[in-house]
């Protein structure tokens, strides 16, 4: 068995032992497995292995490999940060993006969504950390963009997505999560249903299961370490 197969083996069943430990049902907790930096083939190796969901940061990146990769039936997740300039090849290429920040870049994604293919998933990334990270939204805006996204006719919107600041302090970091949990109850009492969290990584993905997450997005655990800063 492939090392890449042997990693993705090793990263679901982490994945397992986590949920259950949470007393959250098998399967509650969806793998996304972040490709970023990897090449095309290494996906195709994952992809063979069972995997579905793949992860990009970098628009180039990801058009490149949507069309090598055009044969398997991926769905791709946009988590990288989004300009306004390249919001086009995303709305034409991805199935799901999590790193909404701002209503324009929502409202472009929605505008240039090709009418033949269904709704584009979107996430709201919220800045969970203050002034210790630069993306996302302030928890306080949010409420406010996620009702206007909620309304943009070509996207679907499913939830909240953050990144923590790496710490070593598990409380500090449930803190966080606890934010986004703190949102989709917001939210669900004014009736705005959302169905996702997008939040745990390689080194968070335990804390964030136990937080309530419904996607981890796992990129080094599975590939290895990245050969550039990402
Ligand atoms: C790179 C990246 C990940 C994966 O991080 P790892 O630590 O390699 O698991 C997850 N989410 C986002 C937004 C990323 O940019």
């Amino acid at each position: 068995m492939s090392q890449l197969t042997l990693a993705l083996h090793a990263v679901q069943a982490q994945l397992a032992e986590a949920t259950r430990l949470s007393g959250r049902e098998a399967g509650a907790v969806q793998l996304l497995a972040v490709s970023k930096t990897f090449p095309a083939a290494a996906v195709r190796e994952v992809y063979a292995a069972g995997q579905r969901a793949f992860g990009e940061n970098y628009v180039q990146e990801l058009q490149a490999k949507a069309a090598e990769l055009a044969d398997l039936a991926i769905t791709w997740h946009f988590i990288g940060p989004l300009q306004s300039n390249k919001t086009r090849i995303v709305a034409e290429t991805a199935h799901w993006v999590h790193s909404i920040e701002r209503l324009k870049i929502a409202e472009r994604l929605s505008a240039q969504r090709p009418a033949h293919l269904p709704p584009l998933n979107v996430c709201v990334q919220v800045n969970v950390s203050g002034e210790e990270s630069k993306s996302g939204c302030a928890p306080a805006e949010a409420p406010a963009l996620l009702r206007a996204v909620a309304a943009l006719p070509q996207l679907q919107l499913r939830g909240l997505m953050c990144i923590p600041e790496p710490t070593p302090d598990a409380a500090t970091l449930a803190a966080r999560f606890a934010v986004l949990r703190q949102l989709q109850a917001q939210m669900a009492a004014e009736g705005l249903v959302l169905d996702t969290l997008s939040m745990g990584m390689s080194s968070d993905m335990a804390a964030a299961v136990a937080a309530g997450s419904t996607m981890v997005r796992v990129g080094t655990a599975i590939f290895g370490a990245r050969q550039y800063p990402a």
